[in-house]
């Protein structure tokens, strides 16, 4: 049997009822319209303040956050430890511009960090560019535009909000993650982020950034800035994911006319990943946090991690999938004994719907195909005879 066939370890945390829930929810957001409505139906009702946020509370956020605050994702993150499962607080509140809310953010991922250096379930801490500053003031970086007296000043209120988790990250011994977003803001992030490498990524990798792999000219960048890494002393941590944002990156080229960033396929994306953890895993001074819900991309690190003799506890050697997803993957490598990592996000639920919304829509039904998770579930309600 495949190692991730295991539907019984997959799901052992499960009770009948929460299988059943997670049945009915993944069998509603498989139907395309269905979430396409539900989405517009559900963005009118919040706007409007209609009293729905308990219905999407008991549905997707139950299934897919761990809660509301950091304190309310403790027991799960206790749970899953049980199986060797670790934990990463995702603070996901998205889209929110003003100088307060990115210093609320600020607050979570250093209380996060502390929280990690605490407890044993939680390895590392994460946040995203943009819960730091203005998506804009970072694509007029990216674009190469000169900014104002007003914006410079903004941007090193950003630059400082960087260098205070990243030095206090370091202080503690907690590797942060650092999220990517849309392409046309994440050059300026990159150039930042790699800044931050070179600071506090002298002794080994705390500070990573994140590669995603549906952008074909990823390959050449990773490659260009080991060279740099290597010539400056630096180590490179690095989280490799697929990328979410590919409708949208599809969409603006299309409108404005450029060339897209996107791979050509799936199979040519599939092709770049594997070759970026390939590269990540062969060269020394690199730490790979594997960021996927694919089992052969999967299958391929732990190949990797036995050709290089990378034994399963190494630190520098991570997978990680997202809470509520691919629990076959996560489950049967903890139990297998390599180091995994749930990102656990948590939030007002309001404030978490574009993520949410982007977990629903990844697991819509493509061409007529029953999504990868609802066959899990049918597969272990048919193991549990329910
Ligand atoms: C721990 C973790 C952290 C993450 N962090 C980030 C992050 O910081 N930034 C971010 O953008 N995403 C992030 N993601 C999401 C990730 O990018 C993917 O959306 C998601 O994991 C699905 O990809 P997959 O590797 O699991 O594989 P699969 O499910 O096999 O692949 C699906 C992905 O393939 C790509 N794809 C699909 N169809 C095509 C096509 N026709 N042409 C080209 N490419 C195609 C898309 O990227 C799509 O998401 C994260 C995921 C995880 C598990």
């Amino acid at each position: 049997m495949n190692l991730f066939d295991n539907t019984e370890i997959a799901f052992s945390l499960k009770s009948d009822s929460e299988l059943e829930r997670a049945y009915f929810l993944f069998r509603m957001i498989q139907n395309q319209p269905m979430v396409r409505i539900g989405t517009a139906v559900t963005n009118f009702a919040l706007k409007a303040h209609l009293p729905v946020e308990g219905l999407i509370k008991y549905t997707v956020f139950d299934h897919f956050c761990g809660g509301v605050t950091e304190g309310d994702c403790l027991p799960t993150i206790e749970k899953i430890f049980t199986k060797n499962v670790h934990s990463i607080l995702d603070y996901s509140v998205e889209g929110k511009e003003d100088e307060a809310s990115f210093d609320d953010a600020l607050a979570k991922t250093i209380k996060t960090i502390n929280f990690a250096e605490e407890k044993k379930s939680i390895p590392y801490a994460v946040f995203k560019p943009t819960g730091f500053g203005r998506f804009a003031l970072y694509q007029k970086i990216s674009e190469g535009k000169t900014l104002n007296t007003t914006e410079r000043e903004e941007w090193n209120r950003v630059v400082a909000r960087f260098h205070k988790v990243c030095k206090l990250a370091l202080d503690k011994d907690v590797p942060l993650l650092i999220d990517a977003e849309e392409s046309w803001m994440q050059n300026s992030a990159d150039d930042l982020i790699e800044e931050l490498m070179e600071i506090y990524n002298k002794e080994k990798a705390i500070v990573f950034n994140t590669l995603q792999m549906y952008r074909h000219d990823r390959m050449d960048y990773l490659k260009a800035l080991y060279l740099r890494a290597q010539k400056k002393g630096f180590y490179i941590g690095m989280k490799v994911v697929r990328g979410a944002y590919m409708e949208k990156e599809r969409e603006r080229a299309d409108f404005k006319g450029y060339t897209s960033p996107i791979c050509k396929n799936k199979k040519a994306t599939d092709d770049n990943y594997n070759t970026a953890i390939s590269y990540m895993m062969e060269h020394p001074k690199l730490a790979l946090f594997a960021g996927t819900h694919n089992e052969e991309s999967s299958a391929l690190v732990m190949d990797l991690a036995k050709k290089y003799k990378i034994k399963s506890g190494d630190m520098r050697l991570w997978f990680g999938q997202l809470y509520g997803m691919s629990d076959h993957l996560s489950y049967n490598l903890a139990n297998e004994g390599y180091n995994v990592a749930k990102y656990v996000p948590f939030g007002p639920v309001r404030d978490v719907m574009p993520y949410l919304i982007r977990r629903a829509e990844e697991n819509t039904s493509v061409a007529g195909q029953t999504s990868r998770e609802l066959n899990l579930i049918k597969t272990e309600r048919k193991r549990r005879r329910l």
